[in-house]
């Protein structure tokens, strides 16, 4: 059971018992707001921190110790074709959930990144900011529409899947589990949208490397771009290797 089933329960339960205390007059109304207020925070930060697996089990690190995997998010992009040279001059095979309408747009970039080793994820068609509010029924039509766009250009279809902004809801647990995908997040957050200073951005994500992690970045950003081959320098001199998640978590990528 999910820990949003169980924290819904545990909420109603701790409500009744509450209510019952009240009306017979043992405690104080606010009891209930605090109650109301904890519940309420929960069900915020399970949908935010995608690592609570609140609503959806999803896979945010791998068990290797030496294996550390690098994801991209929001592509095809700007900077996608740079970072493919990068990471094929150093040799790395990395994974890149793309947002739909941005692979019809570039479905020559889509090609490279299969024709390269690189794994396709699927990441919503539009990617909009009102994503999490839409009913499951049209999250589950965005990503299959993004399944067939990349089966149209590169001949498979994604399984692995990364929620928009991370964020989770019971509509989202829903689409994912009718369209069969397998929700994939992270545990090492670059920050690289927001952080503007490679430096910064570099020990941000090496600081705290460990075997097993999983890297979200972005091919949208330049500074990603700029700090990709150091990273992955200093990494290996750590000891560590670069591989794909899905062979960092032993599952498939494809239907
Ligand atoms: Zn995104």
């Amino acid at each position: 059971m999910r820990p949003y089933k169980i924290t819904s329960i545990v909420f109603v339960v701790l409500l009744i018992l509450l209510d019952i205390a009240y009306l017979g007059g043992i405690i104080e109304w606010w009891w209930l707001a605090i109650l109301l207020v904890l519940y309420i925070h929960a069900l915020v930060f399970g949908a935010i921190y995608i690592q609570w697996n609140f609503f959806i089990q999803s896979s945010n690190r791998g068990k290797n110790e030496r294996f550390i995997a690098i994801t991209f998010d929001d592509g095809p992009a700007k900077q996608t074709s740079l970072i493919l040279d990068i990471l094929k001059q150093v040799n790395v095979e990395a994974a890149f959930f793309s947002i739909g309408k941005n692979a019809v747009q570039n479905p020559d970039l889509v090609k490279r990144w299969h024709r390269e080793g690189h794994l396709i994820g699927n990441h919503s068609y539009y990617h909009g900011f009102n994503f999490d509010w839409q009913s499951s029924k049209k999250m589950a039509a965005e990503i299959e529409q993004t399944n067939h766009a990349i089966m149209e250009i590169a001949g498979v279809t994604p399984k692995l899947f990364r929620p928009p902004y991370g964020v989770t809801n019971p509509n989202l647990a829903r689409a994912v589990e009718r369209t069969g995908m397998y929700s994939i997040g992270w545990n090492v957050r670059s920050f690289d949208t927001k952080i503007k200073d490679p430096k910064k951005l570099l020990s941000r994500i090496l600081d705290k490397l460990q075997g097993g992690d999983i890297v979200l970045l972005h091919d949208s950003m330049a500074i990603t771009a700029e700090i990709l081959t150091e990273f992955i320098v200093r990494a290996r001199q750590k000891g560590y290797t670069f591989v794909r998640v899905d062979k960092l978590l032993g599952i498939e990528a494809y239907a």
